[in-house]
């Protein structure tokens, strides 16, 4: 009997910590976020789109669509149309993937990233937490920061569709 009041205790917790998640990260904005079980996701993306949105993949240097884009628009999620960045801030970082120097507020959500023995910052996205690429502070300055951004990651709205 105390197994299963303990059981309760812990999964009423946890839902909880979700909507507190949900609530703190939604502070402010007119979205929540997006959940999608992997089968759906499976169905809904290309095979390139799921490799680095859903298992944060990174698509080869100097080979993504938008890398040498400069077109006046709208880069949003290739996974959920959330608006991630303007084109004002695009530049050329000469890196091999799109850089932006600034991310829409609350676009974006930032993770520590260890993986293949380097320490980098990860963005996702904060709708439907898609992979999207990496933040470095070599970018050009008020922000110095660049956003180093898979082309994958991104769709193009042009001026018109703002
Ligand atoms: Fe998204």
């Amino acid at each position: 009997m105390a197994f299963i009041i303990l059981n309760l205790d812990s999964l009423s917790s946890q839902v909880l910590n979700e909507d507190n998640k949900v609530l703190n990260s939604t502070e402010n904005s007119e979205f929540k976020k997006m959940k999608r079980t992997d089968s759906e996701w499976r169905r809904i993306l290309s095979s390139s789109e799921y490799h680095i949105l859903r298992e944060k993949g990174t698509e080869r240097a100097f080979t993504g669509e938008y890398d040498g884009h400069f077109e006046e628009g709208m880069y949003v999620c290739a996974g959920c149309g959330h608006k991630l960045f303007d084109s004002e801030t695009k530049y050329r970082s000469g890196c091999g993937w799109p850089a932006f120097s600034k991310a829409l507020p609350e676009s974006v959500e930032e993770t520590e990233d260890n993986s293949y023995g380097m320490r980098r910052i990860e963005i996702t996205c904060s709708k439907c937490d898609g992979h999207l690429g990496h933040v470095f502070n070599d970018g050009p300055q008020p922000s110095g920061l660049r956003y180093c951004i898979n082309s994958v990651s991104m769709d193009f709205k042009p001026e018109e569709d703002k």
